[in-house]
């Protein structure tokens, strides 16, 4: 087949060109990324083997080599691992399908200066194109294994790419590098230099589990030096605490989860007894952009006596720590182990347990110990982390003690539940929230003007599993939280003798329009009564104790789930000269049409205080406009 030239796809061309213009200062790490990528390529070839003995390939020294020319100024890292087909080099090196890759770009495109685009790099690191940092020129040639024939792909990292079809590849990918002229004042080194490589090696790649040699140039004259072998191969969750660095730990964290940023947290956990195994996990100090979409590849990479089985293992983690990655090395498992065993597995289900416990009980620690560290840890992880509360009742003490909450309390620091218990007032035996969508939609509602005129605290909870979870979990330390959108409210205290002889006059005197605009609004309301919780407001509409809110409706809604619609309770504040004009008005006009239209108006007005939408926005606006005209 003749050479032929492709053009990059318009995502992939932009990452080039801030490749090679790079304003990443870390230059050496393409180092890491194309060691990163062969080793994988080794673990695949090695996994897919053992699948299946017939595949012809060898597996017999699986390795990792990196070869430097000086006179000819180029670096080549070799595996001979599983390689790539034709078709798979076009794909996998000639587009760029992560996900999160197109929102990095758009990201990139409103970044215009270098610090930004800088930190964007770093954010979604970019594999093997980060080679153009240090290349001018990179040549790909590699063979997949099973297949006869080899591909070779070259770019300049400009518009395209070339493809021609080999007759003599080895097993496995070779990507060489032609060296951009040394420029030590902007981070590039020279990547020619033995000494370089070993050093970049050892930093960033020494935990790698195939060994990575380096066969150093001949003299003229002299025959073959022997390959030296630059990295440990050692296990980083084998070892103990004191034998490895923080940077060791943070370069797996880095290697293992295709970010270039420091994680917030490293775990670790031995297990010994009957069922022996290692975990190292790690809580990145960012969430992911896809975290919340279907296909987010959850789970932590599995080891079987130091070899690795799989990526993504989803049975070692529950879905609410989905965010977790890291490494589980079990020493009793069988090394073709699959997903499907694993998910009956008693021991994995323990293991599961175990990890769940170790990594809430990290961040119980964090929140004691380093209040900067887990405010960061809960802006990004918090929302995940309180599926937790729906799903897994055994730990449901556990994730609300270090949960934490948008409050009246303070502007912008979030409240734990002990704190809220501890600010009480006398007498006050719930936990009030409010459920909406943001803060300041829900601070403005009308529910909340009994509690601030009393100055009694209210969470803000804004999160769609919010709605859930306050319903599943009920009460905390033998405290009821109490929605203050739902059911009767009353805050003035008990056995208070004349607001209760006061209230019992009202009742009195609105019974006749209660009754009626009840009858007028039948079909959105069920029931209409004087309130306790306005001071500012006319009128407010609330769900009964156990009624679904419309938040959770409209939810069950998009999630396709047929509901009935809710009727909801319609409260008045008798002080509110509006509603003491629309008493008046009830007792003494025959005609109620105007009358009727008033009833409602409130009720929209009502509506529309809690941040909802009127049924009829067209009839609502023509009444509103109506009423405008005729005080002109
Ligand atoms: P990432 O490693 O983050 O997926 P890269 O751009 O580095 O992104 O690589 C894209 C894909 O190309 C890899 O996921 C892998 O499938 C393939 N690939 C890269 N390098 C190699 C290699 N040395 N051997 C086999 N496949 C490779």
């Amino acid at each position: 087949m003749p050479t032929e030239t492709f053009e990059f796809q318009v995502e992939a061309r932009q990452l080039l060109q801030l490749m090679i213009h790079s304003v990443y200062s870390n230059k050496e790490v393409f180092l890491r990324e194309l060691v990163s990528n062969a080793s994988d390529a080794l673990d695949k070839l090695r996994l897919e083997k053992l699948r299946d003995d017939s595949l012809d390939a060898d597996v017999s020294d699986l390795h990792i080599e990196i070869d430097v020319d000086k006179e000819a100024r180029t670096l080549t890292v070799r595996d001979n691992g599983i390689g790539m087909s034709y078709d798979e080099v076009g794909q996998l090196i000639g587009t760029i399908a992560n996900s999160g890759t197109a929102t990095f770009l758009k990201e990139l495109k409103e970044a215009q200066d270098e610090a930004g685009a800088e930190g964007l790099i770093g954010q979604f690191g970019v594999g093997f194109y980060s080679g153009f940092m240090a290349a001018d020129e990179m040549t790909l040639v590699t063979r997949r294994a099973g297949e006869s024939q080899g591909t070779r792909w070259t770019s300049r990292g400009e518009a395209t790419y070339t493809l021609e079809t080999v007759a003599d590849a080895p097993q496995g990918t070779s990507v060489t590098l032609h060296l951009k002229p040394a420029d030590p004042e902007n981070q590039l080194h020279d990547y020619t230099s033995p000494w370089t490589i070993r050093e970049i090696v050892k930093r960033y790649s020494d935990f790698i589990t195939w060994p990575i040699r380096m066969v150093p140039e001949a003299a003229d004259g002299d025959t073959a030096p022997e390959p030296e072998t630059l990295n440990s191969m050692k296990a980083l969750w084998a070892r103990s605490r004191d034998e490895v660095s923080d940077d060791e730990y943070h370069e797996l964290y880095k290697h293992i989860s295709h970010d270039w940023r420091e994680p917030l947290e490293t775990i670790r956990l031995q297990a010994e007894g009957t069922f022996e195994y290692q975990a190292l996990l790690f809580v990145p100090a960012h969430a992911p952009h896809d975290l919340f979409t279907r296909d987010f590849k959850r789970g932590v990479q599995l080891y079987v006596k130091r070899v690795f089985i799989m990526d993504d293992c989803e049975a070692l983690l529950p879905p609410y720590l989905r965010f977790v990655k890291g490494v589980v090395d079990a020493q009793d498992l069988s090394l073709n182990v699959s997903r499907e065993i694993l998910q009956q597995d008693r021991h994995i289900r323990m293991m599961q347990r175990r990890l769940t416990k170790k990594v809430l009980s990290t961040v119980k620690d964090l929140m004691a110990k380093d209040a900067d560290r887990y405010a960061t840890f809960w802006r990004e992880f918090g929302t995940v982390l309180k599926e937790g509360l729906l799903t897994d009742t055994e730990n449901r003490d556990a994730i609300l003690a270090v949960s934490s909450f948008a409050t009246t309390h303070a502007d912008d620091e979030p409240t734990t539940l002990p704190q809220y218990l501890e600010r009480m007032k006398d007498g006050q035996d719930d936990i009030y929230y409010i459920t909406g969508e943001s803060r300041q939609s829900i601070e403005n509602s009308p529910h909340m003007e009994a509690f601030r005129a009393k100055g009694i605290e209210v969470l803000l909870l804004t999160d769609a599993v919010d709605e859930v979870w306050v319903d599943a979990v009920g009460e905390y330390e033998g405290k009821k939280l109490r929605s203050i959108a739902k059911g009767a409210i009353d805050l003035d205290a008990k056995g208070d003798d004349k607001a209760d002889e006061e209230r019992e006059k009202q009742a009195e005197e609105y019974a006749g329009l209660l009754g009626w605009m009840r009858e007028r609004l039948d079909e959105d309301i069920k029931e209409v009564r004087l309130s306790a919780r306005l001071t500012v407001s006319p009128a407010c509409v609330v769900s009964d104790a156990h009624d679904l809110t419309p938040a959770l409706e409209n939810m069950y809604r998009a999630m396709g789930q047929e509901v009935p619609r809710t009727k909801r309770i319609l409260e008045l504040n008798p002080g509110h000269p509006l509603v003491k004009g629309l008493n008046q008005a009830y007792e003494e006009r025959e005609d109620r049409t105007e009358l009727a239209e008033s009833a409602e108006l409130l009720h929209t007005l009502a509506v529309l205080a809690e941040g909802g939408q009127p049924k009829d926005p067209a009839r609502f606006v023509k009444l509103v406009a109506d009423r405008l005209e005729r005080t002109l």
